[in-house]
């Protein structure tokens, strides 16, 4: 469960900016909501102070009762790290890495094994259709095929909560919509929570709920009946493998080595990748 209680964003540059205004809000665990509203209105900002990548100037947020305003800069990237998968607009993946390596990084962070990491990578990229464009780098790749391989990552470690900024913003309508059913197809079945920021209407209804925003503050909060699967939709799905829950085999302890791309490149990962706790130690408790 999500709760933002009177939660205030404000930015101070040359012209002061409230960005979120006094915004109270429960995201029940397994819904899926999109959020509307006019450019400026604070729906990125909304989607960062949920998932941690900023915190705001009053108020509180918490997933699951803990409050983010208590924790530690590290504990902030472990919640980050392991309850939350961020689809972005612009894709975020990291040129210079295979398909593969994009997938797999939250999981060398993690400190998982590279055998572990390429078999669950390879998974992953075949359930977005892309198993054939596992050595390729992005700029092989065309949009539609760029931002799977980003919601493949975001699902690497599946997240609890999947946070989604205009997904479907930089692609035609077909692959929009493509990506668009993936997502729900991932949300029926992995019954993750999911807040998606869209500009496009039809993408917003076919939520079960819809918050808009304007001015920083929440105009609108519709419920709606969920969208049920039907069995054409089942026989059609594009995922049928996808497992229901994160694999309990993964080793706890031992067999583990530093990822080679954090040993290799730091620099690469950091600056591009500005949300994945690199220096955090790979956490051996799961
Ligand atoms: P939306 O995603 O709805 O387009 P944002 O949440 O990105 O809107 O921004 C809301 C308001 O906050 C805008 O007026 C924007 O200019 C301002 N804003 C967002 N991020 C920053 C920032 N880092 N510094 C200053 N102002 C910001
Ligand atoms: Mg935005």
């Amino acid at each position: 469960m999500i709760t933002l209680d009177h939660v205030t964003k404000q930015f101070d540059g040359k012209r002061r900016v409230v960005a979120l205004d006094d915004v109270s809000l429960t995201i029940e665990r397994g819904e899926m909501v999109s959020v509307i509203g006019p450019s400026g209105s604070g729906k990125s900002t909304l989607l960062n102070l949920v998932g941690a990548l900023d915190s705001p100037t009053s108020g509180t947020v918490r997933v699951d009762g803990q409050a983010f305003a208590g924790l530690t800069d590290d504990d902030l990237a472990r919640v980050r790290r392991d309850k939350v998968g961020f689809i972005f607009q612009f894709f975020n993946l990291l040129p210079t890495l295979s398909c593969l390596e994009n997938v797999g990084l939250p999981l060398h962070l993690r400190g998982w094994p590279r055998r572990k990491v390429d078999e669950r990578a390879q998974e992953l990229l075949g359930l977005v259709q892309l198993g054939h464009r596992l050595h390729h780098v992005p700029d092989e790749l065309s949009g539609g095929e760029r931002q799977r391989v980003a919601i493949a990552r975001a699902l690497s470690v599946y997240p609890p909560i999947l946070l989604a900024d205009e997904p479907t913003g930089n692609l035609d309508s077909q692959t929009g919509s493509e990506i668009l059913s993936l997502i729900r197809d991932l949300h029926a079945r992995l019954g993750s929570t999911v807040v998606i920021v869209t500009h496009d209407m039809k993408v917003a209804e076919s939520c079960g709920r819809t918050i808009a925003l304007r001015d920083g503050k929440i105009v609108e909060d519709v419920r709606r009946n969920p969208r049920t699967t039907s069995l054409p939709d089942l026989l059609t799905s594009s995922l049928p493998h996808l497992p229901t829950s994160p694999d309990p085999q993964i080793p706890t302890s031992g067999d583990l080595h530093v990822p080679d791309l954090l040993t290799s490149s730091p620099s690469r990962v950091s600056s591009s990748l500005p949300h994945v706790a690199t220096s955090s130690p790979p956490d051996f408790s799961r």
